[in-house]
C-alpha cells in the first residue's frame, strides 16, 4: 500500500467532520475540567456504525464457536494462525486506524480511553475467555455500552510486570480470593469491567507462580477504584488506582475458567496490539502538528519576514515531513500485512512503537519551538499535543523496554 484509497479518504473526511462538530466543542471540558470522554466516544462509534459492526462480528464469532463446540471439535490450539490473504481484513485494519489517526489530532487521551476499553480489555476476554465469559462481558465492551480497564501495572512492578508482581489469587473452596493493588490504570476510576492480572499463590516462591487473569465488575465487595490521578497530559483519558482487599470471586471469573490459560503469552499478544496502535496515534499527532506549524510559519512575522523563510524553521518543517512519511509507511505496512493475513511480531511491534513514539515527541517538541512563547501557552493546541505525546514513550512498555525487546530478538536470530 502506498497511498490511502478513495474509500479510505471518504471515511477519513466523515470522521474528520464528526471530530470538528462533536469532539472539538467538548474538548475543553474533557481536557481541562475533568469530564470523562465516554459519551462522545459512544456517539462516535454509534455514528459510524462501529458498534453495530462489532456486534455483528461478535455474534458471528460466537455462533461459529458454539457450532464447533456442538460438533465436539477441540478448542483452538495456541499456535500461529494460518496465513490467509483477505482484502476485508485490510479494510478492517484501515477502519481501526483511521478513527485513531483523526481522533489523535484532537485528543490522544480519548484514543487511549477507547483503545484500552475495546482494544485491550474486550480483546483480552475475546482471545482467552469461554463463550459464557465473552457473552457476559465482551460484547458490552466492544460496543462501549460498558467501559473496560486492563490492569497489570503495580506500584512496584511496571517494566518488570511479571517478575515483581505482588497481586495474588488464593484458592478458596470453589473460587478464589484476590488481593493487591494496581496503578496507572487507564479508565480505572470509571471502569465497569476490569481485567485483573495476578499470580496464583500456592504457597510457592513468587517467581514460580502461574500468572492468572480474572474479570471483575465495578462495585464488587473489597474492590476500590480511585479517583483520576493528576498527570502531565493525556487528560482525555482518566487514569487511576485499583485496590483489592480479599475480593471473593467464583471460578467463572477466572479467564478461560482454567488456571492453565497461557496468561503470559496472552499478555504478549496484548502488548503487540498496543504497540502497533501507537503508529496510528503518532500519525494523527504529527499530521496535526505539521498542519499547525506550516500555518504558523506562513503567518508569523519576525525581522520583517515570515518565519517560514528562515532556514532553521524550514529544517523543522522538513524533518516533520520525514517523520510523517515514515510513520505513515508503518501504518500502511500494518494495513497491507492485515490484507496478506499477517501481523507484526512482538519485536516488530516494539520497533514500530519505539520509532513512532520518539518521532511524534520530536515533532511536538519542534512545533512548540516553532511557535515560540505561543507554543508554551495552553491557548495554542501544540501545548496539549506536546504533553500528550510524551506518554507514547512510557506506556505499553517504555522506550528502554522496546530497545531490549528488539535487541533480544536480533541476538536470538544470530
Ligand atoms: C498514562 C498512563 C496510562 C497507563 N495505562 C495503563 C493501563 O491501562 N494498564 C496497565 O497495566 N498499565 C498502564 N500504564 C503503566 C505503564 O505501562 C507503565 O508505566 C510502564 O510500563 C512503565 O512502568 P513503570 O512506570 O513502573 O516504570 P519502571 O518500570 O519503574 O521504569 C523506570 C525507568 O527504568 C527504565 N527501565 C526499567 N527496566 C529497565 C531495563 N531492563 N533496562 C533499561 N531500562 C529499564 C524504564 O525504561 C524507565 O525509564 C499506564 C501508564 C501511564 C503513564
Amino acid at each position: 500500500m502506498i497511498e490511502w484509497s478513495e474509500t479510505h479518504l471518504s471515511i477519513r473526511d466523515s470522521i474528520r467532520k464528526f471530530c470538528e462538530a462533536e469532539v472539538k466543542p467538548k474538548l475543553h471540558a474533557i481536557e481541562h475540567e475533568g469530564e470523562p470522554p465516554y459519551e462522545v466516544l459512544r456517539k462516535m462509534i454509534a455514528t459510524f456504525g462501529i458498534a453495530d459492526m462489532a456486534r455483528a462480528r461478535f455474534e458471528a464469532q460466537i455462533a461459529k464457536q458454539k457450532a464447533r463446540e456442538a460438533a465436539g471439535a477441540p478448542p483452538r490450539e495456541d499456535k500461529p494462525r494460518e496465513r490467509r490473504p483477505s482484502p476485508e481484513a485490510g479494510m478492517e485494519m484501515a477502519m481501526r486506524m483511521i478513527p485513531i489517526i483523526e481522533l489523535s489530532r484532537h485528543s490522544p487521551g480519548m484514543v487511549t480511553a477507547l483503545g484500552v476499553s475495546v482494544g485491550l480489555t474486550a480483546n483480552a476476554i475475546m482471545a482467552r475467555g469461554t463463550i459464557r465469559q465473552k457473552e457476559r462481558w465482551a460484547l458490552d465492551l466492544l460496543t462501549l455500552d460498558k467501559i473496560g480497564a486492563w490492569a497489570i501495572t503495580e506500584p512496584g512492578s511496571g517494566s518488570d510486570a511479571f517478575g515483581a508482581m505482588k497481586s495474588t489469587a488464593r484458592r478458596d473452596g470453589d473460587g478464589y480470593v484476590l488481593s493487591g493493588s494496581k496503578t496507572f490504570i487507564t479508565n480505572g476510576p470509571y471502569a465497569d469491567t476490569i481485567v485483573f492480572i495476578c499470580k496464583l499463590d500456592e504457597g510457592n516462591e513468587p517467581k514460580l507462580r502461574k500468572v492468572v487473569t480474572f474479570v471483575l465488575d465495578k462495585g464488587m465487595k473489597g474492590l476500590t477504584q480511585s479517583k483520576p490521578l493528576r498527570k502531565l497530559g493525556l487528560h482525555g483519558s482518566p487514569t487511576g488506582e485499583l485496590f483489592l482487599e480479599d475480593v471473593r470471586v467464583d471460578k467463572d471469573r477466572l479467564l478461560g475458567e482454567t488456571e492453565d490459560v497461557p496468561a503470559r503469552s496472552a499478555t504478549k499478544e496484548t502488548f503487540t496490539a498496543e504497540r502497533t496502535a501507537v503508529a496510528a496515534m503518532a500519525l494523527g499527532i504529527v499530521e496535526e502538528c505539521q498542519r499547525l506549524a506550516i500555518d504558523y510559519a506562513g503567518t508569523r512575522e519576525q525581522f520583517g519576514k515570515k518565519i517560514g523563510e528562515f532556514q532553521l524553521i524550514q529544517l523543522k518543517l522538513a524533518k516533520m515531513e520525514v517523520a510523517r512519511m515514515n510513520i505513515q509507511n508503518l501504518v500502511f505496512k500494518q494495513i497491507e500485512m492485515a490484507e496478506q493475513g499477517l501481523s507484526m511480531s512482538l519485536a516488530e511491534a516494539s520497533a514500530c512503537k519505539l520509532y513512532c513514539a520518539q518521532a511524534a515527541m520530536e515533532v511536538c517538541n519542534e512545533t512548540v519551538q516553532l511557535f515560540g512563547g505561543n507554543g508554551y501557552m495552553a491557548e495554542y493546541r501544540v501545548e496539549q499535543l506536546f504533553r500528550d505525546a510524551r506518554v507514547l514513550q512510557i506506556y505499553g512498555g517504555t522506550d528502554e523496554i522496546q530497545v531490549s525487546q528488539i535487541a533480544r530478538s536480533l541476538l536470538e536470530r544470530a
